[in-house]
């Protein structure tokens, strides 16, 4: 795909080219507490692929300070992903425990310049004092120890000499921070419990947020990329860091947006909640999200980094259609794997008026696949063919077998029923037919026409296999809970036929069966005596229509036939609306995708782009909330018309309201359809930024506090996030936070 270059990458170009860094060094931090999931695949395919592209080295580092859940077996795992994605790392795979006597050095180092004490609060006690969002907290007593003191008790921490939740040690920062990470964060906490590399050396435990930025300093690490939900932990990365003093170059963090998939689960915690339940048969099964689960289902790792590649890297959380990592394997497999006949509920045939056997030269490739390779097909006077491909009474707009309508076996001749066979029953159990000894395929003169070709196997060589047939995991798009869970998640047909040559020439280990789905051999359960075979994905994306139509009579449906059965899952016409915004309209592709993909939401984007021409603020606005509503409703339904959210788009753009507060507008009109600029004004939620609104504020808070004030002009410049909390406080959240910090200075500066 040619893709603009992510804002990842651009920061990376600028550090080469002003000469910050020599050479970029990454990392993929994982914590060893489950297998790897989709998501990381993303982390992966960034860290590994960045390195990748600038000559630099990506580090895999186990996070492991968190000695109760990990284990030695989610390392492997983590290795063996990072390995099947084609990776690989620098040197030795790392582990943040390698480091716990650097850290411990460096938390000495702090106690030593007053900038880190051991607090004996209780756990409620820390919580308590660390204040709210409005409200700033304030320092526990054991804050004033001495350096003397904090490092014998930190000794004695580490011996084991206390009780877990005895003492922690914490950064002396500020505790009424607007950042309420900054609050005085936790550096170390005593844990008596063993750990599986560093045994029982420590009882005590460093906290990410302080082991994780100085495990990227040692390693020398320059671009420690991570997920959005970090971005506060930010300020705190660079506090440790700066604080210590630590000769450059230094790492420093960027944050990109975490992967979400509908459909499934995605953290390690849910994921292993599923398999201790036995809900799934272990961390590699085919329908979880995993990438164990994905090697074992067939997917490819190519696919898998297609994908990636696909969903771009981007500032804004979202949830990516599964049908998109689907529609990656589809296409990669589409050029690649050989196609073979795979009958799953066979039905008999007897050709009455053929005699003898004979072998049939078939291609595995079609012709616009650029793979050579044929194996010989067996054809005799018994057949088996799908059950589902004929039909006695058909439908209008069936094109398969049915009493009157003859059908072409794939590869072979023309058949046409004679006769249908009927058990006590009523159900059908065998098809007398004859054939058309002219209609062999590739050299038909026999002028009969037909609207299908079908998959079938030869009776006497057919091999019987199993095949393991997956859907969704999950039969709604954001589940919640084990309730949410697909009863028909797995299928398994024992006794299903396949051409003999699968077995025995094994062209490949990934198959197309004709017309039914991409297939692979089970790399655990299969042996040659019992094959064994995966559903890796169907041929075209059925899972909107499936949804929609009763169980029972979607089997009936007239279906159309795609010989060939390849539809991409991207029609021409959303390829290009989906070119169209990239390019044109510089929409990120997660955004893009989403629009592209769904008629209702791009024509409704489009439309409000006619009223505001700015793309990317509309686009946001549509596929983050008004895609919620247009999943419920008709778009005539909705109580709110394009228009408006191109106005709310305007006055988030205008800085008029923050993006947080746009949310709630929205929540507002699409139940009362007011528009958006009245329901700002009629409940106030206009953003102040304006300097004389907030200055006598400001004055009016000073003059109230003058011992605050005091104190502050004496040195105590925590104070600042005080008057700051106030000023908000006041103005009931809706001052412009960066213009009262700037205010609030000046203010206090005279
Ligand atoms: P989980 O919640 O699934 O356990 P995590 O964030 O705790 O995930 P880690 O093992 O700590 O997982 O993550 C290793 C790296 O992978 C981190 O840099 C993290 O940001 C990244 N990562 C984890 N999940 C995702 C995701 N869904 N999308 C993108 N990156 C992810
Ligand atoms: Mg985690």
């Amino acid at each position: 795909m040619n893709k603009s270059k992510d804002f990842l990458r651009r920061i990376v170009e600028e550090d080469l080219n002003s000469g910050k860094y020599q050479e970029i060094i990454t990392r993929f931090p994982p914590e060893p507490n489950g297998f790897p999931h989709i998501g990381h695949a993303k982390s992966i395919s960034i860290n590994f692929g960045i390195a990748k592209a600038y000559g630099g080295r990506c580090h895999l580092r186990m996070d492991d300070t968190n000695p109760t859940t990990e284990d030695t077996h989610y390392v492997e795992a983590l290795k063996d992903a990072v390995e099947w994605l084609g990776f690989s790392w620098d040197g030795d795979v790392r582990f943040t425990s390698d480091y716990f006597s650097k850290l411990y050095d460096y938390a000495i180092k702090l106690i030593k310049m007053q900038k880190a004490y051991v607090d004996s609060l209780s756990e409620d006690e820390i919580r308590e004092y660390r204040g709210t969002v409005t409200q700033p907290g304030r320092r526990s007593k054991y804050a004033d120890r001495s350096v003397e003191e904090n490092l014998d008790l930190l000794e004695r921490m580490k011996n084991g000499e206390f009780q877990d939740g005895e003492h922690v040690l914490r950064a002396k920062i500020d505790m009424s921070s607007p950042n309420m990470k900054m609050r005085d964060p936790l550096l170390y906490r005593i844990r008596h419990v063993h750990h599986f590399r560093a045994g029982d050396a420590w009882a005590i435990y460093p906290m990410y947020d302080f082991a994780h930025c100085l495990s990227d300093y040692i390693e020398g690490v320059t671009h420690s990329l991570c997920t959005l939900e970090f971005e506060n932990n930010r300020e705190i990365y660079d506090w440790v860091i700066d604080t210590l003093e630590l000769k450059p170059p230094r790492p420093y963090q960027y944050e990109f947006a975490r992967l979400n998939i509908n459909y499934t689960v995605m953290s390690k915690r849910k994921l292993l909640e599923l398999v201790e339940n036995g809900v799934v048969s272990g961390w590699d099964d085919p329908r979880l999200p995993t990438i164990a689960g994905y090697k074992r289902r067939g997917y490819t790792p190519e696919s898998i980094l297609n994908f990636c590649e696909m969903i771009g890297v981007a500032k804004a959380n979202s949830v990516v259609d599964v049908s998109q990592l689907e529609f990656a394997i589809r296409d990669d497999l589409n050029k690649k794997v050989p196609r073979v006949m795979c009958i799953l509920n066979p039905l008999k045939i007897t050709i009455e008026n053929y005699e003898g056997f004979e072998e049939i030269d078939a291609s595995y490739y079609p012709h616009d696949v650029p793979k050579e390779g044929s194996r010989k097909l067996s054809f005799s006077k018994e057949i088996y063919i799908d059950r589902e491909d004929f039909m006695e009474n058909p439908d209008k707009g069936y094109f398969r077998l049915t009493p009157e309508q003859p059908v072409r076996l794939k590869h072979a001749y023309i058949i046409q029923c004679k006769e249908v066979v009927k058990n006590a029953d009523g159900e059908v159990v065998e098809i007398k037919a004859i054939y058309y000894p002219e209609s062999k395929s590739g050299s038909d003169s026999s002028g009969i026409k037909v609207k299908s070709a079908i998959q079938w196997v030869e009776a006497s060589s057919a091999k019987k296999v199993e095949v393991r047939l997956y859907d969704r995991l999950f039969k709604n798009e954001a589940p919640e809970n084990l309730e949410d869970i697909n009863p028909d998640s797995l299928q398994v047909i024992k006794d299903a036929l396949v051409e003999p040559a699968v077995i025995e020439e094994k062209a490949d280990e990934r198959f197309q069966f004709e017309r039914v789905g991409y297939f692979y051999a089970d790399p655990i359960d299969y042996t040659d005596e019992a094959p064994v075979f995966n559903k890796i994905v169907a041929l075209k994306d059925s899972w909107g229509k499936k949804k929609k139509a009763p169980k029972k009579t979607a089997k009936e449906q007239p279906q159309k036939v795609h010989i060939e059965g390849e539809v991409a899952a991207m029609s021409e016409e959303e390829q290009a609306l989906f070119e169209r915004y990239t390019k044109a309209l510089k929409l990120n592709s997660e955004v893009a995708n989403t629009l592209a993909r769904d008629e209702k939401l791009s024509s409704f984007f489009e439309e409000a782009l006619l009223s505001y021409q700015e793309p990317v603020t509309v686009a946001n606005i549509v596929t983050n909330e008004v895609a919620r509503e247009l999943k419920q409703k008709e778009k005539s339904l909705l109580k709110f018309q394009p228009k408006q959210i191109a106005q709310l788009a305007k006055m988030v753009d205008e800085e008029i309201i923050s993006t947080k507060i746009a949310k709630q507008v929205f929540e507002e009109m699409s139940k009362s359809g007011e528009e958006p600029a009245k329901i700002v004004e009629a409940k106030g939620l206009v953003q102040i930024s304006d300097r004389a609104v907030i200055a006598p504020i400001i004055d009016g808070i000073i003059a109230k506090n003058p011992d605050n004030v005091a104190k502050y002009k004496n040195g105590n410049t925590k104070l600042l996030g005080f008057f700051v909390g106030q000023v908000l406080k006041n103005t009931g959240g809706k001052a412009n936070p960066k213009v009262v910090n700037e205010l609030v200075m000046k203010a206090l500066s005279v």
